[in-house]
């Protein structure tokens, strides 16, 4: 429930769109017109509900990964509900997402062979609309709590930014989305020179603090929304960024590397005598049958030559066989 918007109908054209924002997005996938929209009208007022009437559209509409929960009508022309849970359940998006199925009363089969495929609920017809809003507000609810503790556990502790595993998620998120949609897509990796070096000299406490100012440093360069970055390893790091032409960016991730050197950071034993970053990148059009793992190495690949042609620069792979290699 939203409090905030209690008085919402008093001037509902101009709340309208505010009060959708907040609101939880529920997708309703059923073939019948009639019955989506009695559902939808039991629960409109508490939630943003979007109705789709084929198996095919909702499972597009799924893969978007903005849905908190999922009605789904067991018996639809086409792809049915099971078919439809399946393949929900095979991709990363949309896994996590409950789904409750609408069956009939007397469909006990179903009803048990929907809960064995992962379905975390069903509700009956004809609706009772306080049931249907009890089921549907204690999934929210858990779902949303779960996302919050799963949010928690993707977050590196000493640096605040997304860790190893949001990485992974994210990433093979975002590549599809930039395979269909066919975004520039590239992605960078990090790594601090001469690190242990560092610790050695200045104590593994201090160590921790130049992470942590790293990882600062290189999330002020990478503000956009479609921007990504995480902590993908000890000093490692890795950002994913979207749009924009090979070289545009490959001139912009050289102001990150200056921008860390100008921190300042006294560090005897590196290259310069301040706390330095290499840095290696590719930018790709991905298609359908290119993978983001491939890529990654690739990026790794041009860290890996950053260091072997001195460190403290950034090299880049432009994806028409060009290396840059410039400071
Ligand atoms: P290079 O320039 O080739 O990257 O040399 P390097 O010394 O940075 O690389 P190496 O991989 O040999 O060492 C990485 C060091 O980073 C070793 C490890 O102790 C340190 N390290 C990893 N995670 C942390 C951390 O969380 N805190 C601190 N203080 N140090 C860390
Ligand atoms: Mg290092
Ligand atoms: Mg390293």
């Amino acid at each position: 429930m939203n409090d905030k918007f209690s008085g919402k109908f008093a001037n509902a054209e101009k709340c309208d769109a505010e009060m959708r924002e907040d609101m939880e997005k529920i997708l309703i996938v059923d073939d019948s017109l009639l019955q989506a929209a009695q559902l939808k009208k039991i629960l409109e007022s508490d939630y943003d509900i979007t109705l789709s009437h084929t198996a095919d559209e909702g499972l597009a509409l799924a893969g978007s990964g903005d849905y908190s929960l999922i009605l789904l009508d067991v018996i639809m022309p086409g792809m049915d509900g099971f078919t439809l849970l399946k393949k929900l359940q095979e991709e990363v998006i949309t896994q996590s997402v409950p789904v409750i199925l609408i069956t009939s009363l007397s469909d006990i089969e179903n009803e048990q062979r929907g809960l064995t495929l992962g379905a975390v609920d069903y509700i009956t017809k004809p609706f009772h609309p306080l049931i249907v809003k009890a089921r549907v507000n204690t999934h929210i609810k858990l779902y949303k709590y779960r996302k919050q503790v799963e949010y928690q556990s993707m977050t590196d502790q000493l640096t605040g930014i997304a860790n190893r595993r949001r990485h992974d998620l994210y990433s093979i998120m975002k590549w599809k989305e930039a395979t269909r949609l066919q975004i520039p897509f590239s992605i960078c990796m990090f790594d601090i020179d001469h690190f242990k070096a560092y610790n050695d000299t200045y104590g593994h406490p201090a160590g921790d603090k130049v992470i942590a100012a790293v990882a600062q440093t290189i999330k002020q360069y990478l503000q956009r929304t479609t921007d990504f970055i995480a902590r993908y390893g000890g000093e490692e790091f890795v950002a994913i960024i979207l749009g924009g032409e090979a070289r545009a960016n490959f001139e912009y991730l050289k102001k990150i590397r200056q921008g860390v050197e100008k921190l300042h950071i006294p560090h005897t034993g590196n290259v310069s005598e301040w706390v330095t970053i290499s840095m290696g990148g590719v930018t790709v059009a991905p298609h359908n049958n290119e993978k983001y793992a491939d890529y990654l190495k690739i990026a790794d690949t041009m860290l890996y030559d950053a260091k072997r042609f001195g460190r403290n620069q950034v090299v880049w792979y432009s994806g028409n066989k060009e290396q840059w290699r410039e400071k």
